[in-house]
């Protein structure tokens, strides 16, 4: 089927209800529509807004970017996760400073090839910050487009991917493209929403075969479910007066780079937290508590934290190297990156020390 007509619909309802005030919409340049986009990839609007901004006021600019610490840009991002967008975003950052002498390249192929940026965020830094026509495809673009062509598979499947990429292709228009993306992303974002999609008030609403058939509910179909794997750990939480020892995570892997705790692999009994800190820690336990365990959900599989809480005697342990360990202040957080669920234990664990003393 063909719809031609799509991309003035679209432009008329941006006119009149797109977003125009966003913060990367504000003094627009390639960097700052960079940064957004790769926060945006995975995360909602209102979420990045205010690490965008933060983000923003540190580095504003890709020369200060490429010459930052990577510690001081994880700290930025801690909270908003999948961290490799963050170490892309800064690696990406060196060889624009670097090879690019600062300056975005015009080119979809080019900016397809830094780290971090596929061909849809390439499409919408194309499409936003330079004004070029490139389609893009993110989450939202996909929900809209197979609603309204009625798609029933699930939109990652390859042929199905390969055919949204072909639509979207086709429907991008040669004028205001930069309008016509946002626009997209908008309806996708604010009435095609994935529960309850607003369709009363759409401009696709005439033409969307999902809308006709009542299919909003099952299009886009679901990922084929394969149930993801438990695994299992004990967070060991090493504590010498109002301060928790941190280990860096190696650069490869979960966490990557991030600061995080000592483990050990399984449900340590008390026996085995006992050894491994002689062994491993070089210090002698003075108390352990249990803290409740939770699940951490990852992409591909499930982790189960069992945090132990381990007071220690006093200066026993020597730090190996500064960057391999810290000791982390609760009261004074060092500026560094960490996994959120170690992020919420620390906060937790100070809250509990400041209402002990508090009591006592
Ligand atoms: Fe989505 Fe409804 Fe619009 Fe179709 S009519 S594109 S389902 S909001």
């Amino acid at each position: 089927m063909s719809y031609t007509f799509l991309p003035k619909l679209v432009l008329n309802w941006f006119d009149y209800h797109g977003r125009k005030s966003l913060p990367w919409q504000q003094d627009k340049s390639p960097y700052r529509v960079y940064v957004s986009e790769i926060m945006l990839q995975q995360t909602q609007v209102a979420t990045v807004i205010p690490y965008y901004e933060r983000f923003m006021a540190q580095f504003p600019d890709v020369f200060s970017l490429a010459n930052a610490e990577e510690d001081s840009v994880l700290y930025l991002w801690t909270g908003l996760g999948y961290y490799n967008r963050a170490r892309n975003l800064h690696k990406t950052a060196k060889i624009i400073a670097k090879d690019y002498l600062g300056i975005f390249p015009c080119d979809l192929d080019i900016l397809q090839s830094l780290p971090g940026i596929g061909r849809s965020t390439a499409g919408a830094i194309m499409a936003i910050a330079f004004e070029k026509k490139a389609a893009i495809l993110d989450g939202n673009v996909k929900r809209v487009l197979t609603r309204l062509y009625g798609i029933t598979e699930w939109p990652g499947e390859k042929a199905t991917h390969a055919y949204l990429w072909t639509l979207a292709e086709e429907l991008t228009p040669d004028q205001r493209v930069a309008d016509y993306t946002q626009a997209m992303m908008d309806i996708g974002a604010t009435l095609c929403k994935r529960g309850q999609p607003n369709c009363l008030e759409c401009p696709l609403q005439e033409n969307c075969l999902a809308f006709k058939q009542g299919l909003t509910q099952s299009i886009p179909g679901s990922k084929p479910k394969k149930t993801s794997p438990l695994r299992i750990t004990t967070f060991l939480l090493l504590k010498q007066g109002n301060q928790i020892l941190l280990q860096k995570r190696p650069k490869a892997g979960i966490w990557a780079g991030l600061w995080s705790l000592p483990e050990i692999t399984g449900k340590a009994s008390s026996q085995q937290v006992r050894e491994f800190c002689q062994k491993n820690l070089r210090c002698t336990i003075q108390k352990t508590t249990d803290i409740p365990s939770f699940i951490h959900v990852f992409s591909h599989f499930r982790l189960e934290v069992n945090p132990v809480l381990i007071e220690i005697q006093k200066t026993k342990l020597k730090l190996l190297e500064a960057n391999q360990e810290i000791w982390y202040n609760l009261e004074q957080p060092a500026r560094v990156g960490l996994p959120a669920p170690i992020k919420a234990l620390l906060e937790r664990i100070n809250d509990e020390s400041s209402s002990t003393l508090c009591e006592a």
